[in-house]
């Protein structure tokens, strides 16, 4: 067991969440019991995912997308009063980081989606500050076509949507885990075959068409799940807990 005031000076060593500017508070989000022996880790801090701590009787929930984002609203109601009101009559610390766990060379989503993928990192572009853009070298010559069949094997079981040439053969690729549309062009820029993130919008087809990048969106959820896991993980060595990843499927 540890002190949930250590376990969170570990993390926030580890994560180092003063470096970001993030869009939501990351560390303790709502405080709980003082110990933890037991920790329940996963993407995002559903009330799904509070129910299966609570069977699990998790002393701490340890989350990518947490509570409090920006713009929403600041009201405890409806929704967010049930899950507060679990967490809090439970005595459960709830524990988020978000970009800080994207981002993070090791236990990082961009990081361990590499792993997965066995894609070869570009290991100075990740560490002078890729930040949420990593890039890298795929293990095969695939086909487009073939990489989508992979991508479903590794990740979800689903097919990935992807925009481009089934034919075409690739082997360099940039990826951003979860909703890295937005960083498609940014992609572009970097000369790649392939830019993999979690989701597309509308606009994202006509980029991907017109740069020529292959496009590849595998889940946000289904590209986030590596990270928590990993740090869950490794948190259960540091300190001797009870760790458990709990997947709360979401097609999205
Ligand atoms: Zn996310």
């Amino acid at each position: 067991m540890v002190e949930c005031v250590e376990l969170l000076g570990y993390l926030n060593q580890l994560l180092k969440p003063a470096d970001f500017n993030d869009y939501c508070p990351n560390g303790l989000q709502v405080e709980g019991c003082p110990i933890v022996s037991r920790l329940v880790t996963g993407v995002t801090a559903s009330q799904a995912l509070i129910e299966k701590a609570i069977e699990f009787e998790a002393d701490a929930v340890l989350v990518h997308h947490g509570y409090f984002w920006k713009g929403e609203s600041t009201v405890v109601t409806g929704m967010k009063r049930q899950r507060l009101r679990l967490l809090l009559q439970h005595d459960i610390n709830l524990l988020a980081y978000h970009l800080p766990l994207d981002a993070h060379p090791l236990y990082g989503n961009n990081a361990q989606l590499a792993a997965l993928l066995n894609i070869c990192v570009d290991k100075e572009r990740a560490e002078k500050g890729g930040g949420l853009l990593w890039s890298g070298i795929l293990p095969d010559a695939f086909t487009a076509g073939d990489f989508a069949k992979y991508l479903q094997e590794k990740l979800a079981g689903r097919p990935p949507l992807h925009i481009g040439d089934q034919q075409r053969t690739i082997s360099t690729i940039a990826w951003c885990t979860g909703g890295g549309q937005g960083l498609i062009e940014a992609a572009c820029e970097l000369g790649v075959d392939v830019f993999l993130t979690g989701e597309a919008s509308e606009q994202t087809t006509h980029v991907a068409r017109e740069r020529g990048i292959e496009f590849f969106a595998a889940g946000h959820h289904a590209t986030e799940r590596g990270g928590v896991k990993a740090l869950g993980e490794h948190l259960a060595d540091v300190y001797n807990i009870d760790s458990q990843f709990i997947d709360i499927d979401n097609p999205v």
